[in-house]
């Protein structure tokens, strides 16, 4: 199969922090797949490290209150493309991220409050009709 992934979800230290969050149910899948590493804040623009950013009123902000909305927009619409080209089986993203977040993200209140709903780059792909899960969801592939 051929699949998409958040970097970070195989140790590409592209996180904000710097870090990254090595999930090895993904990065073992790399023996029997074609993985697609994409990070859609670095592709949109935004260094490593960063300061972290959720999603207030619909609008990426950062922690002190700057509009990075359109650097993560950018950053979806490249991972789109390289969605588009590539034709994964399968996309698996980092949960709670406002990029990544498939199920949930942060209210935007940097207080650890997750709201229901996907970040910016995981709306894009389901809205574009590929399928997009969380690491937790990988039993029901397997
Ligand atoms: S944008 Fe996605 S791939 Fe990049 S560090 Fe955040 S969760 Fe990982």
């Amino acid at each position: 199969m051929k699949i998409m992934v958040s970097a970070c979800l195989v140790g590409e230290n592209c996180k904000y922090s710097g870090g990254n969050n090595l999930d090895t149910r993904v990065s073992r899948l790399e023996t029997e797949n074609t993985l697609i590493k994409i990070c859609p804040e670095v592709l949109g623009g935004l260094p490593i490290p960063r300061i972290p950013v959720e999603i207030r009123d619909g609008i990426a902000t950062t922690k002190d209150g700057r509009n990075v909305d359109a650097e993560f927009r950018a950053g979806a619409q490249k991972c789109l493309e390289i969605a588009k080209q590539e034709q994964p089986d399968l996309v698996i993203l980092q949960p709670r991220s406002p990029s990544c977040g498939v199920r949930h993200h942060y209210d935007g209140t940097f207080s650890g409050t997750l709201v229901d709903g996907p970040g910016i780059t995981a709306q894009l792909l389901m809205e574009n009709g590929f399928k997009v899960i969380e690491p937790d969801d990988l039993g029901s592939f397997e």
